[in-house]
């Protein structure tokens, strides 16, 4: 079996070798998912996972805009269009000076498995560009988005590939993306997920990512007959993840620690109350500034400069931030510290390494596209109100995420159970996700 596994990254290495976190992304799952192939005839022999690992499609393009002081900028716009075995392609856009196509192709990858959890019918894709909002005004911000989707706009379409928000790409963005498509287009039609509340978007879709992660963490916890409510639990990032983790952390009886962006992170001992996590997003949100400024309001809290919080001592740990954010160092001061459960709200935040020093302590963790799928679940259900022309509320669009979140975990245990009753999640989730997809792939032929 091992090298089975090892002749196929070999093959993808040769052809993907300048791009780490894509072979980082494909390794994983070829680990987990080729044992089941090769036990398995209707897939075995089909180079399945071959045709998954190669985009259908990388777009790769030129935006030209002007910024503030007339000077013309340019930057590189990207959508990798990776699988639409069941549905159109979707993902989100990233705008981030770290953008390439290696990072693009390891998250349309991940997007793939991803949707086919949610069980709702959509194929895998992910864009974006290397462009860097920070410090840029709302009129920059409104050019280069205009200037991106004037390209974009030729290969995006509500049957064909829907794109939403990710890292540095917000509601405002996605609204000045949306206004560009509807001019060129000249149609209003559900192109975009994350769209603003009176113009086709969705309850609960800001919130969704980070409340997911946190209902997955809950119904692992409950394997445990464990609840969040009195748990300490440490969050990183502060931009739209874990902003809600924290929010449905607080509202479910836990508390808070820590919040961090990439130049720190905050503790707060005393907990981060409601009130404090309002404040939070007045900074990272209406100001835009960073999350040290926490102790202008906050004093008794501890700014921790040029470091990640996995050094406070907790029972439940939510990367929100990016990916290879938590290393195996950190994983194990985790778990000296009796961290219980790690439920990952961005993509891909911990490496390998962490990974499997979790698994080897056997803590409960949850890989981004089980824990952090109730993001594009509800990216989905904002795709079903626009193509009703219907809005549902509040309370029914959270039962639904709360439903597809826990379906998700069924589908976690199905696959991902050991003989020991110990849950392997990556495994469960990557056979799960793949299942759906093959099935697709095998009924429509060599396409
Ligand atoms: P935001 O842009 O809203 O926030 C990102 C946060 O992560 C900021 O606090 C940012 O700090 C921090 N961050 C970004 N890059 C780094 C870095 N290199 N090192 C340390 N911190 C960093 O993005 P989101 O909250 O939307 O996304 C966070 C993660 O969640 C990403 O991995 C994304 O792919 C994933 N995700 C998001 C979904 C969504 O619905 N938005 C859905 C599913 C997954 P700073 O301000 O300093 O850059």
């Amino acid at each position: 079996m091992k090298q089975t596994i090892e002749a196929f990254l070999e093959l993808v290495k040769e052809r993907n070798g300048h791009e780490p976190e894509f072979l980082q992304a494909v390794e994983e799952v070829a680990e987990t998912v080729i044992p089941y192939i090769v036990k398995n005839d209707i897939y075995y022999g089909k180079n399945i996972l071959l045709r998954m690992v190669e985009p259908e499609r990388l777009i790769s393009f030129r935006v030209s805009w002007v910024d503030d002081d007339g000077e013309i900028q340019v930057n590189r716009g990207y959508r990798v269009q990776m699988n639409s075995a069941i549905g159109p392609y979707k993902g989100g856009l990233r705008f981030h000076p770290t953008v390439n196509a290696s990072i693009l192709k390891f998250l349309a990858f991940e997007q793939v498995f991803k949707n086919s959890l949610t069980t709702l019918p959509m194929g895998g894709g992910k864009g974006g560009s290397d462009f860097d909002p920070k410090g840029k005004s709302d009129n920059e911000i409104m050019r280069f988005c205009h200037a991106f989707m004037s390209e974009l706009f030729r290969y995006i379409g509500p049957n064909t590939d829907v794109p939403a928000g990710d890292i540095g790409v917000g509601t405002r963005e996605i609204g000045f993306l949306f206004g560009k498509y509807k001019k060129l287009r000249n149609e209003f039609t559900g192109v975009l997920t994350g769209k603003g509340m009176s113009w086709g978007g969705s309850l609960i879709r800001p919130e969704a990512t980070g409340y997911g992660t946190v209902y997955f963490a809950q119904k692992m916890l409950e394997t445990k007959n464990d609840i969040i409510k009195g748990k300490d639990v440490i969050i990183s990032g502060s931009g739209n993840v874990a902003q809600y983790a924290a929010e449905k952390v607080i509202q479910l009886g836990g508390k808070v620690l820590t919040l961090s962006d990439s130049s720190g992170y905050i503790y707060d001992a005393d907990g981060i109350n409601e009130e404090k996590l309002a404040y939070v997003m007045e900074i990272k949100n209406v100001k835009r500034g960073r999350i040290s400024e926490y102790l202008e309001k906050y004093k008794n809290a501890q700014y921790v400069k040029g470091k990640t919080p996995w050094e406070i001592k907790c029972d439940v740990a939510l990367p929100c931030a990016t990916q290879n954010e938590l290393h195996e160092e950190d994983a194990n001061v985790l778990l000296d510290n009796g961290c219980i459960c790690v439920s990952e709200g961005a993509n891909m935040p911990s490496t390998k390494e962490a990974i499997a020093a979790f698994h080897k302590a056997k803590i409960l963790f949850a890989p981004g596209k089980a824990s952090n799928a109730g993001g594009v679940a509800t990216s989905g259900l904002e795709m079903t109100q626009n193509s009703l022309r219907f809005k549902w509320s509040r309370e029914e669009v959270d039962n639904k995420l709360k439903d597809i979140m826990s379906d998700i975990h069924k589908s976690c245990l199905e696959y991902g159970k050991d003989d020991d009753g110990y849950v392997d999640y990556v495994r469960g989730a990557n056979i799960a996700g793949f299942v759906k997809v093959a099935d697709a792939m095998l009924a429509q032929g060599v396409v």
